[in-house]
């Protein structure tokens, strides 16, 4: 350490800026005193860093951060099955399209047929869909509007 009897007077000076007459003639003559007067900003500076910067958060935050990292673990693990149920019922839905286009195509064409401006006018009699077909048209496209639904509200 240094034994200069201005020393700390010295450093004083360097943190106000206010120098005395005396230990600007001091700091000419003495290397410690020059030292300890260059140094001094820089150490102050430092000290005021590892106040504000490195101060370790509040426990309570810490503790806070943790239940809520917790939480949206939780909630990814319970929307999991949730998101199976929903691959599910898309296969469903595209399997029960892809099934009705595929077997029903005939009374479909001749359904769209009857509906069509030259049937009417001609008044010519199609054979009528069967109730169970137009009911399980009528499922297939409420599921499918109710998955689009669920697959919106999801995403919000
Ligand atoms: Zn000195």
């Amino acid at each position: 350490m240094s034994a200069c009897r201005f020393e700390p007077q010295v450093i004083a000076a360097a943190e106000r800026d206010e120098w005395t007459a005396t230990l600007r003639e001091h700091l000419t003559e003495c290397d410690d005193c020059i030292a300890a007067a260059s140094v001094s900003p820089w150490m102050d500076r430092f000290a005021s860093i590892g106040d504000r910067e490195h101060r370790l958060p509040d426990a309570s935050i810490v503790y806070l951060k943790a239940k809520l990292l917790q939480g949206t673990l939780d909630v990814r693990r319970a929307s999991r099955p949730m998101d199976v149920v929903q691959m599910i019922a898309y296969l469903v839905v595209a399997g029960g399209w892809a099934a009705l286009l595929t077997f029903k195509w005939k009374a479909i064409e001749a359904w769209l047929r009857a509906m069509s401006p030259s049937a009417i006018v001609l008044q010519h009699s199609t054979e009528s869909l069967s109730v169970s077909l137009i009911a399980f048209v009528v499922l297939l496209a409420s599921m499918t509007v109710m998955l689009a639904l669920h697959t919106i509200m999801a995403e919000e």
